[in-house]
């Protein structure tokens, strides 16, 4: 690799200009949001409930909790998604597959979300069981169900009148016939009544601002809210990137080579590969972030604070008498 590739890839110093003038303290119109995943026993709850209560503060829009692959986490989701409900402030919102259930199941499920307050679904379609991802593993329609995601969304706003978001790909979904199909079907989600979109995770920037265009030329108008992912777990996150068509870019690949054993400069990396990202975009113009928490706080809190997402501050004290 050419020395100096690192520093050198992103822009020319014309285009770093709005970046510089979108340097700390951010405007404060920055929305954030959080994605969580159920804990599978005591031990990950409490590192769970540690987290949500770090981030609460910040004030997120609202906080998603994931649906195992197949439906595997479909108690202990709810269960985390009414927790969150009756013990914080937050706004919650339920993941829900088509995966492995009939259309009668998952109708039952959304009423009961809906019957607990529950008015926020991110809707669907999942992987196949067992498969780590899309594209690993074929994936058949459950006879009798939703087959993908724009009929769960139909099927959802039959049951009650929902918030939707459903799920993007800025590098096209590794099934999809084509990137205008991929397309093709966003709309249909959207015009099933989903509100907005969270899109896969991706590092490149412009990925997303060339996505969105083309989305807005299709005439998709919904918030297509970037989802993004703190790495640190390298390694990690290359089966990620594997198993749902997101491209590592030649320079991340390079940042964090020779590190799989150094957690602690990973993790500094780390902040600055995802402070800078989130800055082109807010340069770019986007307000609304989506973070894949996995169950983490600190890098997804520091990050809330350079995009001037911030718990609000303390109303001065009068001085004593
Ligand atoms: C923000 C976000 C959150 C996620 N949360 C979860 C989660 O909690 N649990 C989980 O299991 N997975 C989750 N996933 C992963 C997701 O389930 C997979 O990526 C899945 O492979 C695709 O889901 P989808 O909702 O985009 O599917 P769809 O929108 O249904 O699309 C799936 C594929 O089918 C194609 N397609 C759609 N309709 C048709 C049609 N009529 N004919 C032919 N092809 C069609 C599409 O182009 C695409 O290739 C999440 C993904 C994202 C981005």
């Amino acid at each position: 690799m050419k020395k100096g590739f690192t520093l050198s890839r992103s822009r020319s110093p014309a285009t770093f200009r709005p970046v510089i003038e979108a340097l700390a303290p951010l405007a404060g119109d920055v929305r954030v949001s959080f994605e969580f995943f159920p804990p599978k026993n005591d031990a990950a709850e409490l590192s769970l409930w540690e987290c949500v209560q770090r981030l609460a503060p910040v004030r997120p829009a609202f906080v998603s909790v994931t649906y195992g692959a197949g439906g595997s986490t479909r108690e202990r989701t709810h269960a985390t998604v009414t927790r969150i409900r009756r013990e914080t402030a937050l706004e919650p919102a339920a993941h829900l597959t088509c995966v492995g259930a009939a259309r009668a199941e998952i109708d039952a499920v959304a009423r009961r979300y809906w019957n607990d307050g529950i008015r926020h679904i991110v809707a669907l379609r999942g992987d196949p069981p067992g498969a780590s991802g899309p594209g690993l593993g074929v994936y058949s329609p459950h006879p009798g169900g939703y087959a993908y995601a724009a009929d769960l969304v139909a099927g959802l706003k039959r049951v009650a009148d929902f918030e939707i978001s459903v799920a993007a790909f800025p590098e096209t979904h590794p099934e999809a016939q084509s990137p205008a199909a991929d397309l093709d079907n966003l709309k249909r989600k959207i015009d099933a009544g989903a509100n907005r979109a969270i899109t896969q995770f991706f590092f490149d920037p412009d990925v997303y601002f060339r996505f969105v265009e083309r989305a807005r030329a299709e005439g998709i108008g919904v918030p297509i809210v970037p989802g993004i992912l703190p790495v640190t777990n390298f390694a990690r996150v290359r089966e990620f990137a594997k198993a749902c068509g997101a491209s590592l870019p030649p320079w991340l690949v390079d940042l964090f080579e020779g590190l799989d054993k150094d957690a602690d400069t990973r993790k500094l990396i780390a902040a600055s590969v995802v402070a800078e990202q989130c800055r082109l975009l807010f340069a770019g113009g986007v307000r609304e972030f989506h973070f894949y928490t996995l169950n983490r706080a600190d890098l997804v809190y520091a990050i809330c604070h350079i995009l001037g997402v911030r718990p609000p501050k303390a109303p001065a004290q009068e001085p004593a008498p």
